[in-house]
């Protein structure tokens, strides 16, 4: 690799220029971007753990004043038939095609996460534009077959303004995510990303604006939960609110939304189960393992970080891991041969180091990784090497929390009904796998696993077109797909008394 001693130089401000130009950076609201008027907080480069640039908390007056601009924007833009906004939101895709080396380089410059992967989940984002786009007018409504002295049909609309939260751990995929089925429908979007990633979903509003989308239709605050996400979730312009990140937020946040009894979507965190048997083809099994848990320094919701293996080979397996996190190419996420970077922030990088010594003092053997990468270039920022845990028990805390690091705990298992056991004896359900060359076993093991997603000798395969959500801990309701589509509309059902039918006798009747 070439970033061995030195990381490769950075360029904050080159990295912002094309989407914000010199101005400011503040929140995306009515289609121009507006300061802040709360306190002053930091984004930190993950890779250099240095402060790079200072940003204001957007606070309760901006919170209102895009309020207000999204509940107009959203009377426009539902207004406009559903081939007008298809057309814009297939526009939208096209500016995220034609912006992708800058969106994947400025994610990867201000969120630390590898090129290699930002490249591909930028891409992603113009498919899921493109995606909805294509549903937008092909939204309608049914004809109830009630008794003919009526006529009865459904209309779905629009909550309104949807209120949007996001994390950190792919900050323009789950803005894109959620962005492009809100649109579709007919709502307007106020999103907050994680203030430690806000820049990205920020260029998605200045894109979007390119593209023809009427101001108001997407808004993005630049802010803090306790602040300005409190304000936009609470907010009583907020017809629904759609969080995704940890269980434990989620519940504040469901909460908060039912003051004003206004729906959820919950797309938690996971403890994923991924189940290797010896009949499996293990070498494949192992790239499998390695991509589930080790992708994204682990910072995925639906990460592999529980690897259960058939006893009878669990020995040979554990060589070729080990093996493996050994030699994965960790470092500057700015390098294209990076595979692992930083993990994103300093709390978050406390935690994982905290778990892993907790999980020693369990019991657990390590057997690779614990350690920050050997040289210079890894010393400042969040590095940590690809770490497995052997000898895991699934009562210890390491198999029971989410880690949401580069952390594998291995679980041995004897036979079937012990690995389904084990896979279930979890609060969370979001995803999981099995590795067998059994179809019987395969499919029997998918249909017994409690989890919202899971693969057959596979691991984190997904789509846009694809419904995706938790069991349990992991939350409720569903994403992508045409199940996420349903998640932004309400259906009307409209009735008419026909005239053939005189209204049944009740009251005064006149002549
Ligand atoms: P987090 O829960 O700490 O924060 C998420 C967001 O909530 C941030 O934008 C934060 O500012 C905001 N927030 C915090 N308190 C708030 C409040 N009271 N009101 C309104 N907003 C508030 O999550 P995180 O640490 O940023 O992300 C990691 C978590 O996200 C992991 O648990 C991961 O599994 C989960 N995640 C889930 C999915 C999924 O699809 N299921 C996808 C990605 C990440």
């Amino acid at each position: 690799m070439t970033s061995e001693t030195k990381l490769i130089a950075r360029d904050y401000h080159k990295a912002m220029v094309p989407f914000f130009g010199t101005a400011e950076v503040g929140s995306w609201v009515n289609g121009a971007m507006v300061p802040g008027n709360g306190d002053t907080f930091e984004l930190i480069d993950p890779a250099t753990g240095k402060a790079f640039l200072a940003l204001k908390d957007a606070g309760a007056d901006v919170v209102d004043q895009a309020m207000d601009a999204a509940v107009a924007g959203q009377k426009v833009w539902w207004g406009m038939t559903g081939a007008e906004r298809g057309r814009i939101m297939w526009r939208i895709g096209q500016q995220v095609r034609d912006h992708l080396e800058e969106l994947a380089l400025l994610e990867t410059v201000t969120a630390g996460k590898p090129i290699r992967d930002t490249r591909v989940e930028v891409l992603k984002v113009a498919e899921m534009f493109e995606y909805y786009a294509g549903w937008a007018d092909k939204l309608h409504g049914d004809v109830i077959p009630v008794p003919t002295s009526h006529l009865n049909y459904t209309r779905p609309e629009p909550y309104g303004v949807v209120t949007q939260i996001t994390p950190w751990n792919a900050p323009i995929f789950t803005a894109g995510w959620q962005l492009a089925p809100a649109l579709c429908t007919g709502n307007a979007a106020v999103l907050k990303p994680s203030e430690m990633t806000p820049l990205t979903s920020l260029a998605l509003g200045v894109l979007s604006k390119k593209a023809g989308l009427p101001d108001g239709v997407i808004t993005v605050l630049a802010g803090l939960g306790a602040t300005t996400g409190v304000a936009a979730t609470t907010h009583d312009a907020t017809r629904k609110v759609v969080f995704v990140g940890s269980p434990r937020t989620g519940a504040i946040i469901a909460a908060q939304a039912a003051q004003n009894i206004v729906p959820c979507v919950l797309e938690l965190g996971g403890k994923s189960a991924n189940i290797v048997f010896g009949d499996a083809d293990l070498k494949r099994a192992v790239i499998g393992a390695q991509a589930a848990i080790f992708s994204g320094a682990g910072q995925s919701c639906v990460a592999g970080s529980r690897l259960l293996v058939q006893r009878n080979v669990v020995d040979r397996f554990l060589d070729m891991l080990v093996t493996g996190a050994n030699t994965i190419p960790v470092g500057d996420p700015m390098d294209t041969a990076t595979q692992i970077g930083p993990i994103n922030n300093a709390a978050q990088y406390q935690t994982v180091r905290r778990l892993v010594a907790s999980g020693q003092d369990e019991g657990a053997q390590l057997l690779a990784g614990g350690v920050r990468p050997d040289g210079d270039a890894y010393q400042d920022g969040y590095f940590l090497r690809p770490t497995v845990l052997g000898n895991v028990r699934n009562d210890m805390n390491i198999a029971r929390e989410e880690i949401f690091g580069p952390v594998l705990s291995v679980i041995p298992f004897d036979d079937e009904a012990e690995a389904v056991a084990i896979a279930n004896d979890s609060k969370f359900g979001l995803a999981g796998a099995v590795w067998t060359q059994s179809v019987d076993r395969a499919h029997r093991v998918a249909a017994n696993v409690r989890a919202g997603t899971f693969w057959i000798n596979s691991y984190k395969t997904i789509n846009v077109m694809s419904p995706f959500g938790g069991f349990g801990a992991s939350g409720y309701a569903r994403s992508s797909g045409k199940e996420g589509l349903m998640e932004y509309m309400q259906p009307k059902s409209v009735w008419t008394e026909t005239a053939a039918n005189p209204p049944a006798a009740f009251g005064y009747a006149p002549d």
